[in-house]
């Protein structure tokens, strides 16, 4: 089959077909579920072709491919994107229609991909779908895990997290390889053995092993046949296990490599921008470079016999340091089993890999521990040694012996490995993902680096997928915009800007403000059903869905909300538009203080929402489990967008992009991308507000900030802050917020407000009132919301892409044809 060929009859019987064959039942005695299940494999039987032809293709153009290697992929699902990418949604809705069901229904049947925590999973699974669209040969590489990111349920305003089984009922599209399985070894020594004509090799014994599996995942290009792959590695045991064959060593052994297996690719690590030094978690980033990485050489060799032209056929994209293993593996590819010298190997290697970096913030960088890593890893520590030597020689060579720079630069230093610096070393490229990430790197954090390697660095500003967060999230208004301009904006999103001369026609004004408002209903429904509050569509749905971490200031939001509410309790009649304040965050496991941010803002809710004197002019929602489905709903139906991280701490941010693209106004700090927002749409268009980073990179060198100031000399600050600790929030324990107020006066162990919440406060309060009054007039919002995603053009991750591909990975694209 075909896209083009598959008619709607065709579908129907494909679906009838899988009904019966899967659960011996008809259409009519079908649960939702069955026909999710039905259609998705309906659906894999149109992508199948198309992927096959695909890789022929690539195999005969022999084209260069990136394997975009990262820990996390947070797809979300799957069967809708699907859909729009085929091109089939309107017939399978129809054909769905005809059968009694509802498409939305049937989506709603799929759980989410939930195989990352955030921004960073969620950028490389937009990252994938422009590959396949821009017709770029792309792999994505990772762990199939069996749970992803737990669901988050809120329990007497606790967050509760949940185990995340979203395989328990099988992942239709997934395709299992176990032809393609890897052995990954662990542990163990390395002798030293000279063969028969004196040459040095390395003997790895003694070693655990798990053989890596791989399960592909088709990642569908929009309209184009192209049909790329997410490769998820799972783990299996190496040897079947038959308890009467082996002696007491063995079996010990085989029980251990069993473990092994199971337990290396069970669990996501749930922390967003914190690093957490857990053997298992060095074991899993080990698991699945070695397996992709020692695969992708069998496969390289399969067509070549010479090894040093791998860069002209492969790049590998190391998302954050997590892959970084990438380098010192290849290494050991390229001299143990491919017989190549350092010299040849080393060159290979850096031509071959490519760094992101996404963080600054010290907590975040990885760092393993000698011992660990040593005892864990034997050979890829010794190659990461001598990388070390000669690095540390080359920064001497360059700068002089300097023992202050070298213990600064050097990638083995206070007993530990880390992993930043061996990436800048091993790699050709090394780039931020916002313009003022990028220079903070090159002119603080990095600086160093940037002075040895000037060339490496380079900016990518971050992107999100049009086809997900518009296409597919928000298909009222994205009708909407292919009704005015055409639809040439669902792979060229700058051509949206088409829309903004219709930004002063009162006609489409009205027109896409009523749009908001439909989504505004639909959000209040998904509301109403799971939180069993009634919100007003007409008040201003303002939100803050992220994941919940203190650089992102949560507790800002809800502070500015007790001060509001202070407001309104002193005059019930003040003068203020209605505005409904939306969360949405989950929380690391073990990451108290952001936990009890969460029950702050549900205890603030509970208060809130139960005054019926101030009722109709404040509510507060918190929607548990926020991820990838839910945000394409809260998207489309946001007014204001909360981007209030402190300046410099969020190294892009892609949920300010999806908020923008779907005309919401950004109420924001100069931190990120929330920079180029405010460039492109204008600073008139958006809320503003705020230290900047320079500011607060210069008040944290100084030390000299003191928030009792503010405390002592401003009364509203004053208020809440007391709120937090007398019993306002928490009559049964006054207690319970004691930690928050620390953290803002006190500190403790860290800076008393290290991100400075209270020093932002009122400019954070004044720009609010900016957005209360500019909502008063409706012809003046809809003017600055149509521009919002008018403006949205240069935040497609097919423009992020595009550089990538020509800045740092020379790809070409590949068309695919397919005969019919
Ligand atoms: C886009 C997205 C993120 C990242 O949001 P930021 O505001 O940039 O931190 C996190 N989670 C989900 C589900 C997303 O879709």
């Amino acid at each position: 089959m075909n896209r083009t060929s598959v008619t709607k009859q065709e579908f129907k019987e494909a679906i009838f077909e899988n009904i019966k064959k899967q659960y011996r039942k008809t259409i009519d005695q079908a649960t939702e579920e069955q026909v999710f299940q039905a259609v998705a494999y309906a659906v894999k039987e149109i992508i199948i072709d198309q992927w096959i032809e695909t890789h022929k293709t690539y195999e005969e153009q022999d084209a260069k491919t990136v394997y975009y290697l990262s820990m996390e992929f947070l797809m979300g699902r799957a069967l809708g994107n699907n859909l729009i990418n085929l091109e089939v949604n309107t017939m399978v809705k129809e054909v769905l229609a005809e059968l009694g069901f509802d498409l939305n229904a049937i989506e709603d049947q799929e759980p989410d991909a939930g195989t990352g925590n955030g921004g960073l999973g969620r950028l490389a699974a937009c990252f994938l779908d422009s590959l396949a669209t821009l017709e770029y040969p792309a792999y994505g590489c990772g762990i199939r895990y069996r749970y992803g990111i737990f669901e988050q349920k809120i329990v007497d305003g606790y967050q509760v997290e949940r185990p995340d089984e979203w395989l328990k009922n099988g992942n239709p599209f997934e395709v299992r390889r176990s032809e393609y399985g890897m052995e990954v070894k662990f542990g163990g020594n390395v002798r030293v053995v000279k063969d028969e004509l004196g040459q040095e090799r390395r003997v790895h014994e003694n070693y655990q092993s798990v053989r890596a599996i791989p399960y592909d995942l088709p990642i569908v290009g929009y309209d184009n046949n192209t049909v790329n792959t997410l490769r998820l590695w799972d783990a299996e045991a190496v040897q079947s296990f038959d308890l009467g064959s082996f002696d007491r060593g063995d079996y010990q052994k085989a029980v251990e490599q069993q473990n092994l297996a199971k337990t290396i690719v069970e669990v996501l690590y749930p922390n967003d921008n914190h690093y957490q030094g857990k053997e298992l978690r060095l074991k899993q980033q080990y698991f699945f470079i070695s397996a992709t990485v020692q695969q992708v050489v069998k496969k390289f060799k399969q067509k070549h016999g010479d090894i040093s032209l791998l860069p002209e056929k492969v790049v590998f994209h190391i998302n954050d340091t997590h892959p970084s293993l990438t380098i010192p593996e290849l290494m050991r590819v390229l001299m143990d089993d491919e017989g190549l010298a350092w010299g040849e190997a080393w060159a290979i290697v850096k031509k071959t890999c490519g760094y992101t970096n996404h963080t600054i913030m010290s907590e975040a960088l990885e760092k393993w521990p000698i011992e660990l890593f040593s005892r864990l890893l034997p050979r890829i520590y010794q190659i990461i040694e001598e990388i070390n030597r000669r690095f540390c020689a080359e920064i001497v060579d360059k700068f002089g012996s300097d023992n202050e720079r070298l213990r600064r630069m050097a990638i083995l230093a206070d007993g530990q490995v880390k992993m930043a610096w061996l990436c800048i070393a091993g790699s050709h490229s090394v780039n931020g993902v916002a313009r003022l990430h990028t220079d903070i790197l090159i002119n603080e954090e990095l600086k160093d680096f940037y002075a040895l390697y000037p060339k490496k660095f380079n900016n990518k500003t971050n992107g999100i997928t049009q086809r997900r967060f518009l296409l597919h999230g928000n298909p009222l208004l994205a009708d909407w915009v292919t009704r005015k301009v055409g639809d040439g904006w669902i792979t060229d999103l700058p051509q949206i800007k088409g829309i903004a001369p219709l930004a002063d026609d009162p006609k489409a004004q009205k027109e896409f403000m009523q749009i908001k408002y439909e989504n505004k209903v639909r959000l209040a429904q998904y509301i109403k059903k799971h939180n069993g509050i009634d919100v007003d569509p007409r008040s201003i749905f303002d939100v803050q869905v992220k994941r919940l971490h203190e650089y992102k200031r949560q507790l800002m939001d809800v502070l500015h909300v007790m001060h509001l509410y202070n407001e309104l309790r002193d005059n019930p009649d003040m003068d203020m538009m209605p505005r409904t304040f939306i969360f949405g965050a989950k929380a690391a496991p073990g990451y108290r203080r952001a936990k009890l941010v969460i029950k702050l803002i549900n205890n603030v809710a509970q208060v809130v929402n139960n005054d019926p004197n101030i009722n109709n002019k404040l509510k507060v929602v918190f929607i548990e489990n926020y991820r990838v489905s839910n945000a394409e709903i809260i998207f489309a139906a946001a007014d204001v967008s909360e981007q209030i991280s402190t300046a410099s701490k969020e190294a892009s941010g892609t949920g300010n992009m999806k908020f923008m693209l779907n005309g919401a106004v950004t109420i924001g700090t100069l931190d990120g991308a929330n920079i180029e927002i405010a460039e492109e749409v204008g600073s008139e268009n958006c809320f503003i507000f705020g230290m900047t980073a320079t500011e607060v990179l210069q008040l944290q060198r100084e030390k000299s900030y003191n928030p009792w100031d503010i405390y002592n000399n401003n009364q509203a600050v004053r208020r809440v802050v007391t709120q937090l600790i007398n019993g306002f929030y928490a009559p049964e324990n006054p207690e319970l917020f004691r930690e928050i107020y620390d953290s803002l006066l006190n500190g403790g162990g860290e800076p008393a407000d290290q991100y400075f919440i209270l020093k932002d406060f009122d400019a954070y309060a004044q720009a609010h009132r900016e957005v209360d009054l500019a909502y008063r007039n409706q012809t003046k919002w809809a003017r600055m919301a149509m521009l919002n995603t008018a403006s949205a053009g240069k935040f497609s991750s097919d423009r992020t892409i595009e550089e990538y591909a020509k800045e740092i990975w020379k790809l070409e694209k590949v068309h695919v044809e397919m005969d019919m």
